[in-house]
Parts: structure tokens; C-alpha cells; sequence
């Protein structure tokens, strides 16, 4: 993500540290784990600040809202084509990078221009897995 002077986000070392917590940040986290991370820091950071600016990074497309949760919006940097790996217990989402054949035929498009696509795989993660059999 880079960092710099945009005519419409008056740069603050809030908002700066925003965007460097964000920076390959591979994990999709919300404004309140953004919130948390970096409150420690910078004492007098709210919540609102962090909405605030996660909207205006989503209108300078700089990041991709997620709409795995309406309830708990989760935000991606990575604004680049690419599918994820939801977990259904603990919510982690992991990239995959593969380029899937997705291809419509002219009925199936109906009329659209196709532009992108998005594949969301649902399944329980590993370390989920694990503490599963571990409980067992
Ligand atoms: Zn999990
Ligand atoms: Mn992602």
C-alpha cells in the first residue's frame, strides 16, 4: 500500500499507521481487530477514526470490503483478483492465488461484460481441525 499525500485523506500519523498495519497485512481483519492492534500506540485512536478511514480507503479502492460477516465487516489490501478459504468456526480467511476456469457461456452471462469473479471456499481450518480432535 502506498503511503502517500492524497488530496482527499488529510494524512495523520493515525491514518498512517492504519495504512502500515494494513500493509500486507494477509489476515482481513475489521476495524475493531485494526482498532486493537494499534490502540496501544496511539492512546487517543477511536473506533469512528478507524471506520473513517477504512470507508475512505475502500472509495480510493485500496482496500476490499469482505462480505463474509455484515455483522463484522472485514477488510482485504490486497486489491488484486484472488479467491479465499473461509474457516466456518474460527472465521480465518487465507488467499488463494490460483486462477480457477470459471468460464460463462453467452447464456449463463446474460448480457453482462464479465469482469471479475470471486470464489469463497468454506471449510474448517487446520488448527480448528486439530483442537477438535484434540477435545475428542
Ligand atoms: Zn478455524
Ligand atoms: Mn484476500
Amino acid at each position: 500500500m502506498e503511503i502517500d499525500q492524497h488530496k482527499s485523506m488529510k494524512m495523520t500519523p493515525q491514518r498512517i499507521a492504519i495504512m502500515k498495519y494494513l500493509d500486507g497485512n494477509v489476515t482481513h481483519p475489521s476495524a475493531a481487530d485494526i482498532y486493537g492492534s494499534l490502540r496501544g500506540e496511539f492512546p487517543t485512536m477511536s473506533l469512528a477514526t478507524v471506520y473513517n478511514t477504512m470507508e475512505i480507503l475502500k472509495e480510493q479502492g485500496r482496500v476490499v470490503e469482505l462480505s463474509i460477516d455484515p455483522a463484522k465487516k472485514r477488510f482485504d489490501p490486497n486489491v488484486g483478483p484472488h479467491h479465499h478459504l473461509i474457516c466456518t468456526q474460527c472465521s480465518k480467511v487465507v488467499d488463494i492465488f490460483t486462477e480457477f476456469p470459471l468460464g460463462l457461456t453467452e447464456d449463463e452471462k446474460h448480457g453482462f461484460k464479465i469482469v471479475g469473479n470471486h470464489v469463497d471456499f468454506y471449510g474448517i481450518c487446520g488448527d480448528c481441525a486439530a483442537a477438535e480432535k484434540e477435545r475428542s
